[in-house]
């Protein structure tokens, strides 16, 4: 009953997919709120695998309402990719809705995201090139497109001829490129009007009246807190807010609606794109929790880079739980350190010669150096327990000793990718 947030604690990539699926079960609506199709969620079930980019997480039970809220970088392409990809693999129907408020990631958003990183070159930020930064940036400069345009043609033609003029300037003269003519996009962004119409409505008046009939509704963040435009590690965050406190804004449900929030949280670091990561380790300590992590190794969902991989960073994680406003945690991944004799737990920064357990601003973060406990590992299989007590007394140790120190009480353990593999806390 009522309102969930499913949100990262960390960089993204802590298995949001996986939780999200698994609380679904008993959902009638999963919501996306903010972001695009450039990170990707991962389930594994009955049906397969899969990595859904623009599709919320709910969409394996016919019986979810799956909402694309207006907070939401709609790519039309990947909509339409993933759910003929869904339905092609056996999955029932699933039910989806797109707010006529969304805004469209057009084809130049993702020309500019590329031709910018280009331009950057060794100080690129490692963009996935979907266009998502191009896109916020013109959603604020308001010369976004809504879901709503693209059945007002004249009114489309005219804001993209706006939108274009300072955007043939800088392919012309900041990255001589041809310039774009808006003849060229329209009949494309038409055409796929016509196939979305039928998913598209007022999503604030389908999720406010849900939330009268006290129906269960869960909010599905993308990437994590410490992305964060405002809160996490800027500029080397991404666009949109990743928080939890966002995702009535992005959802259009009123702020108190939401009672829960659940950080997801990785019982190790892994991080993609460039910036700050205090606890990463290189070499051939990296490579073998690269190659043991995730389901198939840590390699992004998205681009298939390797991700930079790390030890638990305690300091970032209850930060990440802080800004989330996290009321329980899911622990996952913790099969994956089953490997080890021992695990180091990052507790503390030293910073201009002190120790702390603040998470500090970009400019401070990068001269941060981990103080690292250890903690006695249980080299052991443990993806077939499915009971807490039933860990061994190491594992249960790790798992309190995080939940310790990121002071947020940990109710679920997740033993391997697969839906099951899950441990509920009583
Ligand atoms: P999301 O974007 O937060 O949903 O996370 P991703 O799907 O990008 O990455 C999470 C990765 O971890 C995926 O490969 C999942 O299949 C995998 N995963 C999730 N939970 C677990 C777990 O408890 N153990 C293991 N070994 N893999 C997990």
């Amino acid at each position: 009953m009522g309102v969930t947030a499913i949100v990262g604690a960390n960089w993204g990539d802590e298995g949001k997919g996986k939780l999200t699926d698994v609380l679904a079960t008993d959902a009638n609506y999963v919501v996306r709120y903010q972001g695009g199709s450039n990170a990707g969620h991962t389930i594994i079930n009955e049906f397969g695998k899969f990595a859904l980019h623009m599709l919320p997480s709910g969409v394996f039970y016919p019986n979810v309402v799956n909402v694309i809220a207006p907070g939401v970088a709609l790519n039309m392409d990947d909509f339409f990719r993933e759910r003929e990809e869904l339905i092609k693999r056996g999955v029932p129907e699933p039910t989806l809705r797109i707010s006529d408020r969304a805004q469209i990631v057009l084809p130049y958003h993702k020309l500019f995201d590329e031709l910018e990183e280009q331009r950057l070159a060794d100080k690129k930020f490692g963009s996935t090139k979907s266009g998502i930064a191009p896109f916020y940036g013109d959603k604020y400069l308001k010369l976004g497109i809504q879901v709503g345009d693209l059945y007002n043609p004249d009114e489309l033609k005219s804001r993209l001829e706006a939108a274009l003029v300072s955007k043939n300037i800088l392919l012309q003269h900041l990255y001589g490129q041809p310039i774009l003519k808006v003849d060229d996009l329209l009949e494309d962004l038409l055409k796929q009007a016509e196939a979305l119409n039928p998913f598209v409505c007022n999503t604030t008046e389908l999720l406010n009246q849900a939330l009268d009939r006290n129906e269960t509704i869960l909010l599905e963040g993308q990437l994590g807190a410490l992305r964060d435009p405002d809160h996490g590690i800027y500029p080397y965050s991404t666009s949109s807010s990743t928080l939890a406190g966002f995702a009535s804004v992005g959802a259009g449900i009123p702020p108190y609606a939401i009672k829960n929030t659940l950080a997801v949280v990785k019982a190790y670091s892994t991080c993609v794109g460039t910036g700050p990561f205090t606890t990463e380790i290189t070499n051939d300590a990296a490579d073998e929790l690269r190659k043991l992590g995730g389901d198939a190794g840590e390699y992004g969902a998205t681009t298939g880079r390797p991700r930079r991989v790390g030890w638990f960073d305690a300091v970032a994680t209850r930060y990440g739980c802080l800004i989330q406003g996290a009321t329980e945690v899911a622990l996952t991944n913790l099969d994956v350190l089953g490997y080890l004799d021992e695990i180091p737990i990052c507790t503390e920064y030293e910073l201009d010669g002190e120790r702390t357990a603040e998470f500090p601003a970009t400019s401070k973060l990068m001269q941060a150096v981990p103080i690292f406990k250890k903690q006695k590992g249980w080299k052991t299989d443990i993806s077939e327990v499915r009971e807490f007590d039933e860990l061994p007394i190491e594992a249960q140790e790790y798992v309190l000793a995080v939940e310790k120190l990121i002071n947020t009480p940990i109710r679920w353990v997740s033993v391997g990718p697969k839906r099951e593999q899950l441990i509920e806390r009583k």
